[in-house]
């Protein structure tokens, strides 16, 4: 390692963080499995959390940063897009009503959105801030039923994105 200034290419990253991918650039995300790395818009990340419900997503900022107030102008700008394409992907590959966003940054100090899927039949013990009780009512997806989502959501991720920008 030297101290030199860092790639322009490449979003600054936190060793040990993670939600800091090792490798940031396109060509380094792109090897990441679908499960890891649904979609990116050059900002921010799309994933499959592990977690007991099928669907929950985080939507980590590229660059490590620990707080919204610290976000450059074009992650201020892409973030809502972000947050609407994977509501839009969730709804369309799980079948929710709607998606539930939540932003702690607590456990991991890296600033991501959680974006849950909202089922028609959630129990009324897990609506709102106490969803995150699904994840002590079960155990988490194996990788390969994350991965096999990553893929599904991945496609409708490529159709949507590709709609908007021939708009
Ligand atoms: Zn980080």
């Amino acid at each position: 390692m030297t101290d030199s200034a860092p790639d322009a290419a490449a979003p600054e990253r936190r060793p040990g963080c993670a939600l800091c991918p090792s490798d940031p650039s396109p060509a380094g995300l792109s090897l990441l499995p679908a499960r890891d790395h649904v979609y990116s818009d050059g900002s921010w990340r799309v994933l499959v959390n592990k977690s007991a419900l099928r669907g929950w997503l985080l939507v980590p900022t590229l660059r490590h940063v620990a707080t919204l107030a610290e976000l450059t102008p074009d992650e201020q700008r892409s973030m809502g897009r972000m947050l609407s394409l994977a509501s839009r992907a969730l709804a369309d590959v799980v079948g929710c009503e709607k998606t539930y966003a939540m932003m702690f940054a607590e456990g991991t100090p890296h600033v991501h959105f959680s974006l849950v899927p909202r089922m028609a039949d959630i129990p009324d013990h897990l609506k709102g801030a106490k969803v995150s009780g699904y994840n002590a009512e079960g155990p988490a997806l194996e990788d390969d039923e994350r991965e096999a989502l990553g893929e599904q959501l991945r496609e409708r991720f490529r159709s949507l994105a590709g709609a908007q920008a021939t708009r």
